[in-house]
């Protein structure tokens, strides 16, 4: 029976210590006073940590090649088991996987109780500030507590995502110390901050929409959904789903923009011109208020109309043909510059982390430091919004638990 440390008590490490401890003595050495707390502010509250469109496109990481491997040798059925050994009854609505209490406190508290069930020692509050490798090949942790001797250690320390202030106890810190190379960390499933003067007049307003973000007036990325508009911008899933690379592009001095496409349904601004017309002339004598109404929030519509140089008082039969081509402009293709994202305390998740290249993938043991298992978000893996970053703290957690 080897001694393993687990460092960090979140998703990857919980899930990892479930399965280690079925060989050895484990400890989870977690800084907060209980484990898991981020699990708990997943899915608003509810933790959507699964999702059945596996599709590879959903995760991101700067070794795409390995991880696209590491993604399709996983044998999904592995995390279907995981669930069930933990007693995680799922309630399935379109492919998105909750708890069937919709509590997310209530995943972590099936994780804490099966990890105790199976003798996992758990050291809270106890921050693990160094690791060194002796010469006899053992692992020297130094925590705020104590230091301790261990065979083997699983780093799961998690990402940037929702910290103010990075410290040096981070897994960046630790990894880099121990060797490894971290691909830089940047939020993501984020708020984007815009540019504009109007902020004030969209601020609280939802409204469905096609958004595509454009880097240097190259098309990136499309996600469709509810955004919701904001006194500093966008938020909302679909927005969450395009910022992965903003930061990173912002900070090369490239021009960032969001499109939106407030009419999704009609294909091209011509088929919208033609269907305005045809709607202003079965809804005679409305107002381009009125005529807008049950299909943009009104205080959304004001700002487009006004971007537009059009007053909402103005009928659409009394607009020249220029006016009415601005307008269809404006709802097909209005675009935000995009000057910075909300930032690592907002974020879901980060982009970045330890490099892919240096960790076995069928392992998660570290190519430069053997008996070293890196999991989780720590890793330079993220995932869309939708129950991926979870997805992958299970799946590596797993892969690591059950390897080492
Ligand atoms: C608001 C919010 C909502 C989210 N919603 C979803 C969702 O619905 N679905 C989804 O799939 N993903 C969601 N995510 C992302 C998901 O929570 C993370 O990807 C996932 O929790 C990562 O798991 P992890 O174990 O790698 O890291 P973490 O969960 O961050 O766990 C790492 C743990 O390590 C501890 N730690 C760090 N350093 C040390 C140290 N030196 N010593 C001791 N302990 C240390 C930390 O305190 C932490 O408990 C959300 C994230 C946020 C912030």
């Amino acid at each position: 029976m080897a001694k393993v440390a687990i460092i960090g008590g979140g998703a990857a490490g919980l899930t990892a210590s479930i399965y280690a401890s079925k060989n050895h003595d484990v400890t989870v050495f977690e800084k907060n006073k209980v484990c898991g707390k981020k699990i708990t502010m997943t899915g608003n509250g509810r933790c959507n940590y699964w999702n059945a469109d596996q599709d590879l496109s959903h995760y991101h990481s700067s070794s795409k090649k390995m991880l696209d491997a590491f993604l399709e040798s996983f044998n999904r059925e592995e995390v279907f088991s995981f669930f069930e050994e933990i007693g995680l009854y799922p309630e399935i609505k379109n492919g998105y996987y909750y708890p069937y209490s919709l509590q997310a406190a209530s995943v972590r508290n099936v994780l804490l109780e099966k990890a105790k069930l199976q003798n996992v020692q758990f050291k809270n509050e106890c921050e693990v500030l160094k690791i060194e490798v002796g010469a006899d090949q053992k692992f020297k942790i130094y925590t705020t507590e104590d230091t301790y001797i261990f065979d083997k250690v699983i780093l799961a320390n998690g990402s940037k995502a929702g910290i103010l202030e990075e410290k040096n106890s981070s897994g960046y810190f630790l990894a880099s110390q121990l060797g490894h190379k971290i691909i830089a960390v940047n939020p993501s499933l984020v708020q984007l901050v815009g540019k504009a003067s109007f902020f004030k007049d969209w601020a609280g307003v939802r409204a469905l929409a096609n958004c595509t973000l454009y880097i240097e007036n190259q098309k990136e990325k499309e996600s469709a959904g509810e955004v919701q508009f904001t006194n500093y911008g966008i938020s909302g899933i679909c927005i969450f789903n395009l910022s992965r690379d903003v930061k990173e592009n912002l900070e090369k001095e490239k021009k960032v923009e969001v499109h939106f496409d407030f009419l999704p349904f009609l294909s091209s601004d011509q088929k919208t011109l033609e269907w305005l017309e045809k709607r202003a002339k079965l809804l005679k004598n409305f107002t381009l208020e009125t005529m807008f109404e049950n299909l943009i929030p009104y205080k959304l519509l004001f700002v487009l109309l006004k971007q537009a140089h059009l007053k909402k008082e103005e009928y659409w039969e009394n607009l020249r043909e220029k006016e009415k081509e601005n307008l269809v402009k404006t709802l097909k293709d209005f675009s935000l510059e995009i000057v910075d994202t909300k930032g690592f305390l907002n974020a879901q998740a980060c982009s970045g982390g330890v490099c892919l290249e240096e960790v076995f993938l069928n392992t998660m043991e570290s190519k430069i430091v053997k008996n070293l298992y890196i999991i989780g978000e720590l890793l330079d893996v993220d995932g869309d919004c939708g129950g991926y970053n979870l997805g992958f703290a299970w799946m590596s957690g797993i892969k690591a638990g059950k390897s080492c």
